[in-house]
């Protein structure tokens, strides 16, 4: 491990006000990783997921001979980093890159990854892991539940074991932060019925448009679309093909709520994706209003994973962190305290040829309210 001058030149900047307990190391880049340090930044700052995962790794110390999985490799990492005795630093991810690697092809070539699809794909990753050991232990309680039953209760009447929740599907704490759900609404224009159907979500994904905002976005997610022509709706009362207006709501908003700016764009005249430089504003403190089901909800801006260059198959990302107040800059390793006014530099350009190609592409914002998980 280097103790680079940077880590010094951070402590410095910060000096008393350094944060008790906080830790701020930069991430060693393996050729190309940048996507996963950015994203594993903004995760290691995303402070319930971070308690999580520590508490995941003190109550799991994997015995040597156990397998590792992205799981117990992440909370290795971020249990490394919080425990460091020195303040800044850098550490190098390397057990958890060639987790990555191993478990995905895609992420195998060192060429330029998308930090969207690797968030996507680490946070399923987890949810998966979660649930297979959560069937597991409750497969060996049963295993030993029953075994027990059939030692102590003779003659009495066999307890019908674990039925209950069997087709519901797990809540794990990776749902818990990051889970909200969306409510699909169809009403059938002649008879007036509306059909909902829930589906859940752990990120958005916003189609973008030049000089708007996020609010403009989400409204544009949810916006009403009429069914017709070849696209009608089947209506279940009216028993067949009906013209319908379709909309989409935040049902349940996450107490994390991930956005995906969609800023690579397939364009059909030149068969691949072009990058959108386009300005979205991005504020620091969000309001999910019409879009929700029930009032107001407020969020905080915490972390913004940003894409550095003009195209979509090169380029850089990096990642800006609010933590205990402050505004920290993560570039692979380096660390750098910045002015919160710099986060409006990452909004986008309102001119298609602009020299500022450093974007905000995905955006991390906590929910102000505790729900008492
Ligand atoms: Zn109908």
């Amino acid at each position: 491990m280097v103790m680079g001058a940077a880590g010094s030149k951070l402590e410095k900047a910060l000096g008393e006000q350094f944060p008790e307990g906080e830790r701020y190391f930069g991430l060693e880049n393996f050729g190309n990783t940048c996507y996963c340090n950015s994203v594993l930044q903004a995760l290691y700052f995303c402070v319930p997921f971070r308690e999580k995962l520590l508490e995941y790794y003190s109550n799991n110390k994997t015995p040597l001979d156990a397998e590792d999985n992205l799981l117990t490799c992440l909370a290795d990492l971020f249990t490394q980093i919080s425990s460091q005795k020195k303040k800044t630093g850098i550490i190098a991810p390397k057990r958890f890159v060639q987790k990555v690697k191993k478990q995905n092809e895609l992420f195998r070539s060192y060429m330029h990854q998308d930090a969207h699809e690797f968030l996507n794909f680490l946070l399923n990753e987890l949810v998966d892991i979660l649930e297979k050991e959560s069937s597991n232990s409750v497969k060996n309680s049963l295993a030993a539940s029953s075994a027990s039953q059939s030692v102590k209760i003779v003659n009495g009447p066999q307890l019908p074991l674990a039925n209950s929740g069997k087709n519901e599907p797990l809540v794990t704490w990776v749902h818990k932060n990051f889970q909200g759900t969306l409510t699909n609404e169809t009403r059938c224009l002649r008879c007036e019925t509306v059909t909902a159907r829930d589906e859940t979500f752990l990120d958005l994904s916003l189609d973008i448009e030049q000089n708007s905002s996020i609010t403009s976005c989400l409204k544009n997610f949810s916006s009403t679309e009429t069914l017709n022509a070849e696209d009608k709706f089947f209506c279940d009362k009216c028993c067949s093909l009906q013209e319908a207006q379709k909309r989409m709501k935040i049902k349940k908003p996450p107490h994390i709520l991930v956005i995906h700016l969609k800023r690579f764009k397939y364009m059909e005249q030149l068969s691949r994706h072009k990058k959108l430089s386009y300005r979205v504003v991005f504020p620091l403190d969000l309001k999910l209003t019409d879009t929700v089901v029930d009032p107001d909800t407020e969020y905080s801006l915490f972390a913004v994973v940003v894409h550095v260059g003009s195209g979509p198959n090169h380029g850089h990302y990096v990642s800006l962190v609010k933590s205990h107040n402050h505004w920290l800059f993560f570039d692979d390793e380096n660390v750098e305290i910045i002015d919160e006014s710099i986060v409006q530099t990452f909004f986008g350009s309102a001119q298609e040829y602009s020299s500022n190609t450093d974007h905000g592409y995905i955006l991390f914002y906590e929910s102000l309210v505790r729900d008492g998980q």
